[in-house]
């Protein structure tokens, strides 16, 4: 890393520590030849997660909006909001693993339903009906009887 001073690649490092929680390492730097002292960050570059909505506009995953949206179903519900940022970020986390950087908003839905359906039954379901926009009553059923098979099978394991 080139000296800001004088333009000399010949640098050092003399101390390297994390920082932010570990997620970026500050490194500080002696140019050799004019003995400036400076500092450098080193952090893991995030690609950024877009979400193609249904009307086939993008935008970025916000994680706020998640956490809105689950935490208005959850009202009056016994999930705290430290287990509505832990389902959020796995969900960012599992989407970021599993895309190439860009999901569907069906597939953020779906990933929030799946994490929501362990946390909450009534929270999920509250979830379901705004984000699946039901239109008929037997949707509703068949998201119940998937649920309660859900359940079932849990019970078995
Ligand atoms: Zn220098």
């Amino acid at each position: 890393m080139r000296c800001p001073e004088c333009q000399s690649d010949q640098t050092k490092v003399i101390d390297s520590r994390q920082v932010e929680q570990g997620v970026a390492i500050r490194r500080r730097r002696i140019c050799e030849n004019c003995q400036h002292r400076y500092t450098t960050y080193e952090r893991i570059e995030t690609k950024a997660l877009v979400v193609i909505k249904k009307d086939g506009r993008r935008e970025n995953f916000e994680p706020s909006k998640i956490y809105n949206g689950i935490f208005q179903s959850a009202e009056k519900r016994p999930v705290t909001p430290e287990q509505i940022k832990e389902l959020v970020k796995q969900v960012e986390t599992t989407l970021r693993n599993t895309s190439s950087g860009e999901v569907t908003s069906d597939k953020v839905g779906d990933h929030v339903l799946e994490a929501l359906s362990e946390l909450d039954p009534i929270a999920y379901f509250r979830f379901a009906s705004v984000y699946k926009r039901f239109n008929e009553l037997s949707e509703v059923e068949e998201l119940l009887r998937q649920f309660r098979k859900k359940g079932e099978d849990s019970e078995a394991e």
